[in-house]
C-alpha cells in the first residue's frame, strides 16, 4: 500500500498544485498527517500565542488520481484513522465564540487511552475525524484553514472512519490533500479547537465519472449530508437549504414546491463549525430517504 509522509504538505488548495504521489481509481493509500499546529505544541507550557502561525493547518498531499477529470466526483472512503497517543486543545483571547472572555491563552494536553480522551479525570469516548480534506478548486487559492466548495477546513464530525466523502473534481487528477485530524470534537468547535491530534489516515480513493456535485457530500452508515459553507451562518444555511431542496427534487422527482415542503419535514440543518473564516453547515437526510448512490448515478447533482 502506498504511504504519503507528512513531509509533503500544502497550506493552500489551488488549481495548479504539484502532486506528490499518483494513485489509480480503487487504490487504498495511507496518509500521514500532522496535527493542526504541525506538532509545535507538545506540552501544556507551550501556548498557542507562542507558536508560528504560518505553520497552522498543514494538509498532506496533493494526491493525483488517475482518470479524475473536471466534472467527475472523487469518492473517498475513510477506512481508518490511527491516532497519536495524545492530542491538545487550546484557548486564545479573541478566538472562538467566547474569545472576548478569554483572559490568557491556555493549553490542555489530552492523553488517549483505551479509546478514551482523558480531559484530566473526565473520560470522553474518541470520535476520530478529519478536519481539513479537499481537492484543487476550479479557480482561486484557498488557505487550508478555509472551507468552500472544494472541501478544505469543513470540521465536520461525520468525516471519520466508515464514512464516504464525495468531492467535486475541478482539475485533472483531483489533487486530494488532508490534515487537521481530531480525536473528538463537538459540532461548532466553539473554542476554536477540537482535540487536535497527529494521525495516519487510510483511504480508498475512486472516481465517479460524469457526476458533479455543487458541494462536498458525506455519507455515513445512517445519514447523507451536503456540506455547505458561507460567509456567515445565515448564508450557509440558505445555500444548504436551496441545495437540499434540489437534492430532494432529483431523488424523488417532485416539483420544487413539494420538495420545499418535504425538506421542512425530513432535512436536518446542522452546524459543522462556526469559528473558521467561513462557517459550515450540513443539510442532512436519513439514508432510508436518499443515498449518495441514487443521487450520483449517471446524473449531475
Ligand atoms: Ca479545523
Ligand atoms: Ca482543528
Amino acid at each position: 500500500m502506498k504511504k504519503i509522509s507528512k513531509d509533503n504538505i500544502i497550506y493552500s488548495f489551488k488549481p495548479d498544485m504539484n502532486p506528490v504521489i499518483t494513485v489509480n481509481p480503487g487504490e487504498t493509500v495511507r496518509v500521514e498527517a500532522w496535527d493542526c499546529f504541525k506538532g509545535q505544541i507538545q506540552s501544556e507550557t507551550t501556548l498557542c500565542s507562542e507558536i508560528d502561525f504560518d505553520q497552522i493547518n498543514p494538509a498532506t498531499g496533493p494526491i493525483f488520481v488517475n482518470n479524475a477529470e473536471p466534472g467527475d466526483t472523487l469518492k473517498v472512503e475513510i477506512m481508518g484513522i490511527d491516532m497519536a497517543d495524545h492530542g491538545v486543545t487550546v484557548i486564545v483571547p479573541d478566538e472562538g465564540l467566547l474569545g472576548h472572555m478569554v483572559k490568557a491563552p491556555a493549553t490542555k494536553l489530552i492523553p488517549i487511552r483505551d479509546d478514551l480522551c482523558l480531559f484530566d479525570d473526565i473520560k470522553i469516548p474518541i470520535r476520530p475525524m478529519i478536519g481539513v480534506i479537499g481537492v484543487a478548486p476550479e479557480e482561486g487559492s484557498f488557505p487550508t484553514g478555509t472551507p468552500w466548495r472544494h472541501g478544505g477546513n469543513m470540521d465536520n464530525v461525520h468525516i471519520g472512519p466508515g464514512a464516504t466523502l464525495y468531492l467535486p473534481v475541478k482539475q485533472k487528477g483531483a489533487l486530494l490533500a488532508l490534515g487537521d485530524c481530531h480525536a473528538v470534537m463537538g459540532d461548532g468547535e466553539v473554542c476554536c479547537s477540537g482535540c487536535e491530534i497527529g494521525a495516519t489516515v487510510t483511504l480508498r480513493i475512486d472516481v465517479i465519472k460524469g457526476a458533479s456535485l455543487p458541494w462536498p457530500l458525506v455519507e455515513t452508515p445512517q445519514r447523507i449530508s451536503l456540506v455547505v459553507s458561507g460567509d456567515d451562518l445565515d448564508s450557509a444555511m440558505a445555500e444548504a437549504t436551496m441545495e437540499g431542496v434540489a437534492m430532494i427534487q432529483r431523488a424523488k422527482r417532485l416539483s420544487w414546491e413539494e420538495s420545499y415542503m418535504l425538506s421542512s419535514l425530513v432535512m436536518d440543518l446542522e452546524i459543522c463549525q462556526v469559528v473558521d473564516p467561513k462557517k459550515t453547515v450540513r443539510a442532512a437526510f436519513q439514508r432510508s430517504f436518499m443515498t449518495a448512490k441514487g443521487l450520483l448515478k449517471g446524473r449531475a447533482l
